[in-house]
């Protein structure tokens, strides 16, 4: 019988005082009773409006009404059928402008918990998943450039048809922004490795520490008899705003800050990656980055922590839940707030940074009303800190260094509506195509890539 509940079946978490000064999960994940009452919220509407919403089209009303019956492996077999990542997607997918934004049951009351659903699922399946079977070589090598969601998903597609697949990792962990940008208390690592190994166990072959366009270039990789490369390096290029006192001590990307703490595990004791031990840290940017880099400085031990963000929070493009668990956190929000400068001490560190009120003007071409400075209330906030969290592009290492790659104007590799590039043989996806986006995305662009590049090698 369907549970008529308006609201989802909250979700259990650490209360937010003890989980503000340490690293693990933030939620903790259904129990199977909870799984099966929410999933009786579920209409099994005809029109599938919540599919709709999903771009990798997971079959959302047939997963959801298998847990219903607590057949949770029947349910694991649906969802993976188009997601290779689903622990990764139940926790970190924007589910309110995706599938749960388009669910019928969210017109009165909450829309049901796809994202928890699809998460328990992955959770109770993580080890007793059958292990992969490797697939009857085709003879054909293709060759990834990225181990990050897009580069993964990509590679599981193609081993999945044979291919002998080797992905070419900058870094010394394979897992892209999964791995170094968002934090554990959002998405445990263990977790993000778990669902590498089942790609690993595909055949899918992963070389570290290999930045391509120095130790190789993606025109060396084809001669090496690789005969299609995916490009899915993201834009791991962090924005500056241009003000002074940028490069003071003190003052650093939300990239660098998070790799620090999340990839370099800076946040352990026995690890020396040296992370700045902070008071009182401003976060200048409104999106999921700042909120995770605000998040992170508070289990450093700071203070006080500021999300300094020009717009109001209604513009905020940081997923609501994020924003939600900041505050419950403290993080204190200083919205309508802009930086102008960095003020240093007598040494050189940053020990303020002089902020000007804002106001909303008229809308931009982006459709959000612009902010717009109010003269003369310029002031200044004490904080030993700055975090710049202003956005990312894509890094020009591999388009520089490979003939024929084109790009835009904001750097992201051109492509076809088959992921092809300028290039013949080259295909590319994710941030490195779209400039900062979404996980889900990035991993719909390897999904589409994977088919052109089997039907380019097919046709050869
Ligand atoms: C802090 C943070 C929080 C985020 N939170 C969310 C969220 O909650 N939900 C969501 O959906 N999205 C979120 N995103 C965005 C999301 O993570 C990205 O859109 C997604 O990871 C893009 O996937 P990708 O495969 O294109 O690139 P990435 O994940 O960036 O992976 C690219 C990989 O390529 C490697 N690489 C780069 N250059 C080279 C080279 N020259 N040679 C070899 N390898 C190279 C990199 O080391 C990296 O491993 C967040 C991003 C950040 C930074
Ligand atoms: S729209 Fe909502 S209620 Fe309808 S099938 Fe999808 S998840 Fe179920």
């Amino acid at each position: 019988m369907a549970n008529m509940a308006l609201n989802k079946v909250p979700m259990p978490e650490q209360d937010p005082k003890v989980r503000a000064r340490n690293f693990k999960e933030v939620t903790l994940g259904y129990t199977e009773e909870m799984a099966i009452e929410e999933a009786k919220r579920c209409l099994n509407c005809k029109n599938k409006p919540c599919v709709t919403g999903c771009p990798v089209s997971v079959r959302i009303p047939e997963f959801i009404a298998k847990v219903a019956e607590g057949d949770f492996e029947g349910a694991y077999e649906i969802i993976t059928s188009t997601n290779a990542l689903p622990a990764v997607c139940g926790r970190v997918c924007p589910q309110e402008n995706q599938c749960e934004g388009k669910c019928v049951r969210g017109i009165k009351g909450e829309p049901v918990a796809i994202g928890r659903l699809e998460r328990f699922v992955a959770d109770y399946m993580m080890d007793k998943a059958a292990a992969a079977v490797k697939p009857e070589p085709n003879g054909h090598k293709v060759a990834v450039v990225g181990a990050g969601p897009s580069g993964l998903t990509c590679a599981g597609d193609l081993a999945k048809l044979g291919y002998q697949v080797t992905i070419f990792e900058a870094f010394h962990t394979a897992g892209g922004v999964l791995m170094y940008g968002i934090p554990e208390f959002r998405l445990p690592k263990a977790i993000v490795q778990k669902e590498i190994t089942k790609l690993k166990n595909l055949g899918v072959e992963i070389m570290q520490d290999m930045v391509i366009g120095k130790v190789l270039s993606v025109d060396e990789i084809m001669d090496m008899g690789y005969e299609a490369v995916f490009i899915g390096s993201g834009a791991g290029l962090p924005r500056f705003m241009g003000i002074e006192g940028e490069s003071l001590i003190g003052v650093c990307s939300a990239n660098e800050y998070l790799t620090r703490i999340n990839l370099m595990k800076g946040y352990l004791d026995d690890y020396a990656t040296p992370v700045i031990k902070s008071k009182s840290v401003a976060v200048v940017g409104g999106g999921n980055v700042a909120m995770d880099a605000a998040r992170s400085a508070l289990r450093m031990g700071a203070e006080h922590v500021y999300i300094i963000y020009r717009r109001s929070e209604a513009e905020m493009p940081a997923r609501k839940e994020e924003v939600h668990h900041a505050k419950e956190e403290g993080v204190e929000f200083l919205n309508l707030n802009n930086p102008v400068r960095i003020l240093a001490d007598e040494n050189g560190r940053v020990c303020a940074m002089e902020c000007i009120k804002m106001e909303l003007g008229e809308p931009d071409e982006s459709g959000r009303r612009s902010p717009v400075p109010v003269e003369g209330s310029n002031y200044n906030l004490d904080v030993d800190t700055v975090i710049m969290s202003i956005g990312t592009s894509p890094n020009p290492l591999i388009r520089t260094t490979t003939h024929g790659l084109d790009a835009n104007k904001r750097g992201c590799l051109i492509v076809n509506e088959d992921m092809l590039t300028t290039k013949e043989g080259v295909y590319a996806g994710g941030d490195a195509v779209t400039g900062a986006a979404t996980v889900i995305l990035a991993m719909g662009a390897g999904k589409t890539a994977a088919k052109s590049i089997d039907e380019y090698i097919k046709s050869k």
